[in-house]
């Protein structure tokens, strides 16, 4: 009876603990401060070894000693483990697997560790607890094992705490559970199992390469047993109050409109560049709200959760559907000058706290104040500038629901250009920002004669020293109205693809170096696509990087207005679809200005070379890296420049393949049903995310029956093979022929290398001769070797596989054997 009335004496006690809760930087602090207890380390023998089973990693902890965290308000978040340990962990998914093979070496991770620091919302103390109370063994205490672990603790709280303290302050049950590892043969690692991501189970590390710092993702999916993560928050409007001081510090209000979409939920997150201070967060009574910025940020942390973080804590959990205005009040530099006055947003997409990912879409109003001399452009539509003393304000608000709001300023020359149902206005500085300047200065001075007429910008014209006067450079004006054209006649190609230019004005600005972003209404575009073929040449870019800028990154960026800021994307798993359509696009444009030099099909063997040739200092070619649904994951410490090098390259292909596919020669339109389907993403999904499947879906639905090569009517074995699978094939032919009644009978194989097993292609083949000779048959390839054998009229001497460019692959053409 008496243990009884102790265990409920000890439940009243927990309960008026979790009922006087401690504010939320008192919790942060104490369970900051927890340390390995040192009267609670457990010792473990190989005979009663411990284990741990988290997503698809097991940790079984053979030999050594572990010890709990002190417990906080009777709760354990974390352990420390030195000794012998080992990990398992099967990824399920192929891509995974693929991953994984790529930096481990292995499908499957197999590995010692010796040391361990866990933290854990999810239980893991009951659960080992209960593991040490069936061996049968008993805590000891030694004060010198929490003083080995000193250092570490403190350095990898800082990081762990803030998700720890989310979930103690939230009643729902996102559980956490983190390990860093010291792998044997790896380094350090981590093993995530965090029901606050979409993909719930992750592993990784990481890592420098090229100078550079990589948080190298080994794998990452879903989790089945954990519920789909949804937003807490939903952002539904903005109001955006922006002073931008001399000097180019800003000082900002923001007022949100937030929508709960849990009824469980009290901590907002809102990504914000590190470079800005938030000063005050108050709700819609003034009432002073706890926040934390930029607490337990590192580098895994950035590449994990995308960025820089302010939490808001609210008093209680908001009911769901409720709605609620926040104001964050905020300052700092976001403005950096790159030189002779040219400005730019640095951290273009972390200037204001902005709820969810790139497919919450919102409304907007953006105020701005900056100093008179500048000129400012912004996302929306300008509703009214004025001037004020020493600055103009201005007020610009969104037509449509767009996913992220942006401006840019500088000592802009401008040319606007009326089109129907649209202007298209260029903005580009004066001057050459300070490092491009200086790499022009140092070649020699005939370097900025270059600048043609036909893009030249505003920015060299009344720079150019005098003694190349001579050249008669023309009036800035004149050559950003050409670029402006340029833009507009991209806009009406691309109307016929994608449906009606999607705002009423399309503002072109210039950014140094060489980044390019399409931004709703707003595009920044880099000085390089500014800048004469002979400039860029004495700039240091190479041929094709000159092609690159002067013929794709404006006019990609374009495409970005529907592709990106219509149609969006939520995961990084399905950011290759906006990329490669507006890429494809991009390339369809420069087709038609029928530049010899720059057809279709010179762009896609550049593409193809990228994909196929392995660079002398890589161990793979970029083809081999991963699927394109590894988004973001494919640039690693193995392949610093992977993301560019592949989604660019695969996903323009992609969507080429994709066109002939669906293409009819024969008809008055032969691209109607890829217009249509083009048409369709656009208008469907609207305002929303396109996702991998969603494409799938919709090619489904106008492919036609050449295009179903496994039956079903399904696309299942192109998205399988060239999205969610790596590998490019490589095709050639051996034939015989032989007099037959109706003509010559063809008899031969095609060989397939470079791909899985079970990769399929219908491949067609041309006899060779002038031209690109005569169609003659397709084949289906299935596997290593496919037979075939076809009728002919006349005997080709050779047999020329896909001359037309429909497939992406490599070839070597037949000779009769
Ligand atoms: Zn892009």
């Amino acid at each position: 009876m008496g243990a009884r009335i102790l265990v409920l004496w000890c439940l009243l006690i927990l309960a008026a603990l979790a009922q006087a809760e401690r504010p939320p930087h008192e919790l942060y602090d104490a369970l900051n401060a927890l340390r390995a207890d040192p009267s609670a380390i457990y010792p473990i023998v190989p005979s009663n070894h411990i284990e741990l089973r988290r997503g698809d990693a097991v940790l079984s902890f053979e030999e050594g000693r572990l010890a709990f965290f002190a417990p906080l308000d009777g709760r354990i978040s974390g352990a420390v483990f030195s000794g012998r340990a080992h990990i398992l962990a099967i990824p399920r998914e192929p891509v995974e697997k693929q991953q994984m093979g790529l930096f481990v070496g292995a499908p499957v991770l197999d590995q010692e560790f010796i040391s361990a620091y866990i933290r854990f919302t999810d239980g893991a103390d009951a659960e080992l607890m209960e593991q040490f109370r069936k061996a049968g063994t008993a805590p000891q205490t030694d004060a010198s094992f929490r003083f080995q672990w000193e250092t570490a603790t403190a350095q990898l709280n800082r990081i762990h705490t803030i998700r720890i303290v989310l979930d103690v302050l939230s009643h729902h049950s996102k559980p956490y559970f983190y390990a860093a590892l010291e792998g044997a043969a790896t380094g350090p690692f981590d093993v995530f199992l965090d029901g606050e991501r979409h993909e719930q189970f992750a592993m990784g590390q990481y890592r420098k390469a090229e100078g550079l710092s990589f948080y190298d993702i080994w794998t990452s999916h879903p989790v089945q047993d954990f519920p789909p993560f949804r937003e807490a928050f939903r952002g539904l409007h903005y109001t955006v109050d922006t002073s931008i001081l001399p000097g180019n510090s800003l000082d900002a209000t923001a007022s949100i409109r937030v929508r709960a979409e849990t009824d469980s939920d009290r901590v907002l997150l809102f990504p914000l560049s590190r470079l800005l201070t938030v000063d005050k967060i108050v709700d819609e009574q003034n009432r002073a709200l706890d926040f934390f910025q930029n607490e337990g940020m590192n580098l895994e942390e950035i590449n994990l959760r995308g960025n820089d973080a302010v939490y808001v804590v609210l008093p209680e959990a908001p009911s769901r559907g409720r709605e609620f205005t926040l104001q964050i009040h905020y300052h700092g530099n976001v403005i950096q000058d790159a030189g002779n006055g040219v400005l730019f947003v640095g951290e273009r997409d972390l200037w204001y706290p902005r709820l969810g990912d790139t497919a919450d879409f919102a409304t907007y109003d953006l105020i701005m104040r900056w100093p008179r001399k500048f000129r400012l452009v912004a996302t929306g539509a300008k509703m009214d500038e004025k001037e004020d003393g020493e600055f103009r304000v201005g007020h610009w608000k969104s037509e449509n629901p767009i996913s992220i709001a942006g401006f840019n300023l500088g000592d802009y020359a401008t040319a606007s250009f009326n089109s129907t149902g649209h202007s298209v206005d260029v903005y580009a500085n004066r001057e050459l920002e300070a490092a491009l300047r200086k790499r022009l200065d140092t070649s020699e001075s005939s370097a900025l004669i270059g600048l043609s007429s036909r893009r030249m910008t505003g920015a060299e014209g009344p720079s150019l020293p005098s003694t190349l006067s001579a050249q008669a450079p023309p009036s800035p004006a004149d050559a950003l109205k050409q670029l402006g054209k340029e833009i507009d006649s991209s806009i009406r190609f691309y109307e016929t693809f994608s449906g009606p230019f999607p705002f009423r004005s399309l503002s072109v600005s210039q950014i140094p170096g060489s980044a390019a972003q399409g931004w709703p209404g707003l595009l920044y575009i880099s000085t390089f696509s500014f800048l004469s073929p002979e400039a860029q040449q004495k700039a240091g870019l190479s041929k094709s990087s000159q092609e690159h800028f002067t013929e794709l990154v404006p006019y990609h960026e374009v495409a970005h207005q529907w592709w990106g800021n219509i149609v969006g994307w939520s995961s990084y798993r399905d950011q290759w679809i906006n990329e490669g359509i507006a890429n494809y696009l991009a390339i369809l444009f420069a087709d038609t200005k029928k530049n010899p030099e720059h057809t279709l099909h010179v762009w896609l063997e550049r593409y193809r070379k990228q994909l196929t040739q392995k660079p002398a200092d890589a161990s793979r070619s970029a083809g081999d890296l991963g699927a394109l649904t590894l988004g973001t994951r494919l640039s690693s410490s193995k392949s610093p420049g992977g993301y560019q090098e592949v989604i660019y390259a695969k996903g323009t292909w992609v969507f080429h393949m994709l066109r002939e596919m669906l293409r009819q020669p024969a008809s008055k339109n032969p691209d109607a049903r890829f217009t249509a389907l083009l048409n369709t993403l656009v208008t469907k999904y609207a305002y929303r995310a396109l996702s991998t499947a969603d494409l799938q879906h919709e090619v489904e639905a106008v492919m036609l029956p050449a295009m179903d090569l496994e039956g079903g009517r399904s696309m299942e074995w192109f998205f399988e093979e060239w999205v969610h699978g790596a590998g490019i094939p490589h095709y050639r032919v051996e034939f015989t022929t032989h007099h037959a009644e109706n003509g010559f009978l063809i008899r031969g194989k095609l060989y397939q290398e470079g791909v899985p097993r079970s990769f399929i292609a219908s491949v067609p083949l041309y006899s060779g001769g002038a031209g690109h000779g005569a169609f003659l048959a397709r084949v289906t390839a299935a596997g290593p070797e496919t037979s075939f054998h076809f009728v002919t009229s006349s005997p080709p001497h050779k047999i020329v596989i896909d001359p037309q460019m429909t497939l992406l692959c490599t070839t070597e053409s037949g000779e009769m054997k």
